[in-house]
């Protein structure tokens, strides 16, 4: 009983509300709300929980709208409000309980439409369709912003489910139109429905092309629209972050491809990590020691890297076996990183070149993005060339990787709070991994999970917004929908993976 305690927690998308909170939050609100009163002995409550998280994560982007909260009717300090709610029986959406989460979320978009004009949430744009003339007077002409138009059966939902989806999204508007309305099918040329016609800000339009006509596709492919962005908070714009990436100045931008991963990028990572990073620890001993041996043995057996690099860290790692010392002065490795080696032609580039990690602004990306990227690469490189780390003693080990980066990002990387988290997935579920493909799979879904987390955060790229990753024009095969929910193809996921962060496809534009 302990453990189910607390079905919820902070971590979960859900608002957690009580006595104190419920009526000022809800009643005060600018949004509708669906709550569940529940109880955390009830056995039902604890098996739909995940259920009612997974729905709470789906439309979490809808929260202007409307959002979803949970009480506990269990904890005494509900008792009362509970009691005023009228609340017997747990869970009150009882008759909900044995739908499919896409009937709950339509049901959702129903209860926001049985508003009238005076009680309509502030902050939900309109649901009901477009009439066809506003939207055939947008041809031809030019405007600051998109506008999308899901063109759809009366009874389906996509087109409302994307309006709501596009809400915390600047640069564009959605819209959704009827499939009965003939004019419109036939001036926009559309013959099969739903389909989704966009208008560029230049007067360009055309039908909206994507894989797979699901709201998850419409959705991702109109966020990732160039000039698309997610809306700031006002406290991001007046307060910028201090540049954290270790790049000094503002530098002219850098055509890439979203589908290749940068040589640059990994080069630059390193020599971040190595020369700065690291730099600020005088002395390296006992644990700290141990992980870092442990990192440049991870990295010299599997970095897919240009000779020099992999020779430098290889030269790096014998020297570090070799000494017999407990302790070593940072000042040593660098000397060794910067001046020995260079002599025999060993050489890592002093140069930030931040790439498919550069970012719109200074502060933004860089280093942490080319961390992740250069931990992909180790663990796809550990499950391609199994015996790349042969007599190193991780031979055996389908954690190396995954144990070596819990252990630096603990001790050595910067940022604090990240290791925090880090450490925490990692002790939730890092002993689930059984092969090293599912470390491959693990690292990219914990990823993810912080990508869900940072969402709308300050350290958010407005230029990169924080999705689920890959999407849906990276990876079409990856993305699938069950009982209207999105769900992931991990077959897929693993085979996009092992290609994208395979030594064949690093691309060494950029890199020295
Ligand atoms: P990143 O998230 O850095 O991703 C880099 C690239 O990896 C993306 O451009 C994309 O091409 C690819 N990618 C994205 N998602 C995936 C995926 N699921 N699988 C494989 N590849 C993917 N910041 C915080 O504010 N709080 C934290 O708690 C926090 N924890 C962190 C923990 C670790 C271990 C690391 C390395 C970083 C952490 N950060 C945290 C930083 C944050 O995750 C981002 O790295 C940073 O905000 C830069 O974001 P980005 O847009 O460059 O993309």
């Amino acid at each position: 009983l302990a453990q189910s305690a607390r079905l919820y927690t902070e971590e979960d998308p859900v608002v957690i509300l009580s006595s104190d909170s419920l009526k000022q939050t809800v009643l005060n609100s600018s949004s509708a709300w669906l709550l569940q009163f529940y109880s955390s002995w009830c056995g039902h409550c604890i098996q739909y929980s995940p259920t009612w998280k997974a729905l709470a994560g789906d439309v979490k982007d809808w929260a202007q709208a409307i959002q979803i909260g949970v009480v506990d009717c269990a904890h005494e300090k509900n008792f009362d409000i509970c009691k005023e709610f009228g609340i017997h029986f747990y869970p009150t959406f009882r008759v909900w309980a044995d739908r499919e989460l896409q009937t709950v979320r339509q049901l959702m978009v129903n209860f926001l439409q049985n508003h009238t004009k005076h009680d309509w949430p502030v902050g939900c744009p309109p649901l009901d369709p477009a009439r066809s003339e506003k939207i055939l007077s947008l041809m031809g002409k030019k405007t600051e912003f998109y506008t999308a138009v899901i063109v759809e059966d009366e009874d389906s939902y996509i087109g409302r489910e994307v309006i709501l989806d596009l809400m915390p999204y600047e640069g564009l508007a959605v819209k959704r139109a009827l499939s009965s309305d003939k004019l419109l099918m036939e001036k926009l040329g559309i013959s099969s429905v739903p389909s989704a016609y966009l208008f560029y800000p230049n007067s360009m339009h055309t039908v909206m092309n994507v894989q797979k006509r699901l709201r998850f596709f419409f959705s991702s492919f109109l966020k990732l629209l160039p000039g698309v962005h997610r809306k700031q908070s006002t406290s991001s714009l007046q307060h910028p972050q201090p540049g954290n990436n270790g790049q000094g100045t503002q530098v002219e931008w850098k055509e890439f491809e979203k589908s290749k991963v940068y040589m640059a990028d990994l080069e630059s990572g390193l020599h971040y990590l190595l020369r700065v990073e690291l730099a600020t620890h005088k002395t390296l001993e006992g644990e700290e020691l141990k992980t870092f041996k442990d990192f440049v043995t991870v990295v010299a057996k599997l970095f897919p890297g240009h000779q020099s690099v992999v020779k430098l860290l290889e030269t790096l790692l014998e020297w570090l076996v070799s000494l017999p010392l407990e302790k070593i002065p940072y000042d040593a490795i660098l000397d060794l990183v910067n001046n020995k080696m260079r002599i025999s032609g060993l050489y890592l580039s002093e140069q930030v070149q931040w790439v498919g990690c550069q970012g719109s602004s200074v502060a933004l990306r860089g280093y942490p993005c080319s961390l992740w990227t250069l931990f992909h690469v180790l663990t796809v490189q550990a499950a391609n060339r199994p015996d790349a780390l042969a007599n190193t003693g991780f031979e055996d080990d389908l954690l190396a990787v995954l144990q070596t980066m819990r252990r630096y990002i603990g001790t050595f990387f910067g940022c604090q709070e990240c290791g925090k988290h880090f450490e925490e997935m990692a002790q939730e579920s890092l002993n689930q991994v059984k092969s090293v493909d599912d470390a491959v799979l693990w690292l990219w879904r914990k990823h993810n999970q912080v990508n869900a987390r940072l969402t709308g955060s300050m350290s958010e790229d407005p230029m990169f917004p924080k999705t689920q990753w890959p999407t849906p024009d990276l990876c079409p095969t990856c993305h699938e929908e069950q009982e209207g929910l999105h769900v992931w193809n991990e077959q897929m996921v693993l085979a996009f993976l092992r290609q994208h962060y395979g030594a064949s496809n690093i691309s060494p534009k950029y890199s020295s």
